[in-house]
């Protein structure tokens, strides 16, 4: 490829509140069409505005949490434009005034992507077509919608789709929304544009041509519904642009939606320049002021974000980053994970040894069973940590039954089977199931003398030195102790016994 790739997200976030932006409407869409509507959410004429505090609390919490600089004195401006889904024929939103601008998120340890912008407006109604008509709801008219503008600095399909992953994250963690694309909670626009190397520079947020080059123009990308799409609708973009300006055809500025089917990006129109939407300050709402109180009670309730988490669980635990990355992913289960890691710690110092000495030992465990234990059974049972039905303490003594032999690797599948299925105490199943270790006692030595027995041949051949046969002879016993006993200490043991 001879371009340099250019990327900026526009992403819009339904916001979970329990009424509409500006009426006491409930902010529900599922409900039968249209009941939840009101003369102000329908655009009636004389009918007045008013914002809702929450939806401007959880968009101040979201560009304090991005690092963000706070407008506090800020508006609401009317954005005029005409669609079927669109009653008042203008949408509230913000234009120079936005409540948060200048912000950062990261998206690993040493990559952050820079925020234009973080500002708040209303959703539209929604439409759907049929062969003779089409049809309003006019439900989600009026729900507050958060939307996120990126600086045009992310290179390629797949950073642009971590972007997402991370900020979806996040407005998670923050309890802003569930964002869930398929659902349409989130919804991700991006700008591509392709550029000769050394005919373009980023200066005070914006691309520019150097001196006497020509830039090629941005198309938007719309009608992104999953993380999958974000990054295919991306791909297609930088090649068909790219084998354009190979062949010297020019790129009209336009906006495009991407297909799912056909896999490709189609032109839906020329792209609208600001001046097209007549933009001017909402006179039916007064200019907001957010005092210091106000704003030193919403950062209060910043919390920890994802890459932070994650970071802090690789070094104060000792996870591997990857897996440390994959437990933040989900606030609840970076919970679980650190409390398992504070059981397993007292449990540890209770038992007279020290966790610095055998912390290596049970963070491999624990790491075994949250991310590739745990995840399996999400997968199989299309579950998630939301649905979990023991507790970490439950699972922090299965790691410690296993850590002290009590019970072998197969044994600990079984219990940590029974205990997803239907919760429960590790021990306690354990001995209903009876599948305690047989480790080294007379029972064992029991069942390894009547092993040695059955088989006279192959322990004479192993007396004689044909080693080769310990793995028969440990078979024979594993079997005949029905699973139950060590195989760690097992050779050492039947040596014992052939040689006593
Ligand atoms: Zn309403």
């Amino acid at each position: 490829m001879n371009y340099d790739v250019i990327i900026g997200l526009e992403i819009h976030t339904e916001v979970k509140t329990a009424s509409k932006m500006f009426c006491s409407c409930a902010n529900r869409f599922d409900d039968p069409a249209n009941t939840n509507t009101c003369p102000i959410c329908l655009g009636h004429p004389g009918t007045l505005p008013l914002p809702n505090k929450s939806a401007i609390e959880k968009c101040l919490l979201l560009g304090l949490a991005l690092n963000c600089q706070i407008n506090q004195h800020s508006k609401f401006d009317r954005k005029n434009y005409f669609y079927p889904d669109l009653p008042k024929g203008y949408q509230i939103s913000q234009y120079d005034l936005p409540f948060c601008h200048h912000g950062r998120l990261a998206i690993s340890p040493d990559r952050h992507i820079d925020i234009t912008r973080i500002h708040l407006e209303e959703d539209t109604g929604k439409l759907s077509h049929s062969s003779s008509y089409s049809a309003i709801d006019f439900n989600r008219a009026g729900a507050p919608l958060i939307e996120l503008v990126t600086e045009p600095v992310l290179v390629n399909a797949a950073e642009a789709k971590h972007f997402c992953q991370h900020f979806q994250q996040t407005l998670r963690y923050l309890q802003i929304s569930d964002a869930d694309m398929e659902k349409g909670q989130m919804r991700c626009e991006a700008n591509v544009s392709l550029q000769i190397p050394g005919s373009w520079l980023y200066e005070d947020g914006q691309i520019k041509a150097t001196s006497d080059q020509q830039l090629n123009a941005k198309v938007e990308v719309k009608n992104i519904n999953s993380f999958k799409a974000l990054e295919k609708a991306i791909n297609f973009e930088i090649e068909r642009q790219s084998k354009a300006l190979d062949q010297k055809q020019h790129i009209s500025p336009e906006t495009r939606g991407w297909n799912d089917q056909t896999n490709t990006t189609v032109s839906q129109r020329v792209k609208e320049t600001q001046a097209d939407y007549r933009y001017f300050p909402e006179p039916d709402i007064p200019a907001l002021i957010i005092d210091e109180t106000w704003l030193t009670e919403i950062k209060n309730q910043v919390v920890e974000l994802p890459q932070a988490k994650a970071a802090r669980l690789a070094s104060e635990y000792g996870f591997s980053r990857a897996d440390a990355e994959l437990l933040a992913s989900d606030t609840l289960l970076a919970n679980f994970a650190e409390e398992l890691m504070s059981e397993l710690y007292e449990w540890i110092n209770s038992t007279g040894d020290t966790w610095e000495r055998q912390k290596n030992t049970l963070v491999k465990l624990a790491s075994g069973w949250l991310t590739t234990e745990l995840f399996k059974h999400f997968k199989i049972n299309n579950e998630s940590i939301t649905d979990i039905r023991f507790t970490a303490e439950n699972l922090a003594e299965l790691i410690s039954l296993l850590y002290q032999d009590k019970i072998n690797s197969s044994a600990a599948q079984i219990i940590f089977n029974q205990m997803y299925q239907v919760g429960g105490d590790p021990s306690q199943i354990m001995i209903d199931l009876n599948l305690e270790q047989l480790d080294n006692d007379e029972a064992l030595s029991e069942i390894i003398r009547s092993v040695l027995a059955e088989h006279p041949e192959q322990s004479s051949a192993f007396k004689a030195g044909k080693t080769t046969l310990m793995n028969f002879l440990v078979g024979k016993v594993m079997a005949a102790s029905g699973g139950k006993a060590n195989p760690k200490t097992l050779p050492d043991l039947i040596t014992k016994i052939i040689n006593s």
